[in-house]
């Protein structure tokens, strides 16, 4: 089971994200491009473009 693997949509840098506490729609920027991401869903935890 692969927890915590999620990859940026735009550049797909794996995104470290075990141990945050994330919320639904709650955003954040991606370490490597900067692009804004929204938590779209907790499970599975789906990762997105904040305009998308
Ligand atoms: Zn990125």
């Amino acid at each position: 089971m692969a927890s915590g693997e999620t990859r940026c949509p735009e550049c797909e840098s794996d995104l470290d994200l075990d141990g945050y506490d994330l919320d639904q729609g709650e955003t954040l920027n991606c370490p490597e491009c900067g692009l804004p991401l929204v938590v779209r869903s907790l499970d599975p935890l789906t990762i997105e473009t904040e305009d998308s």
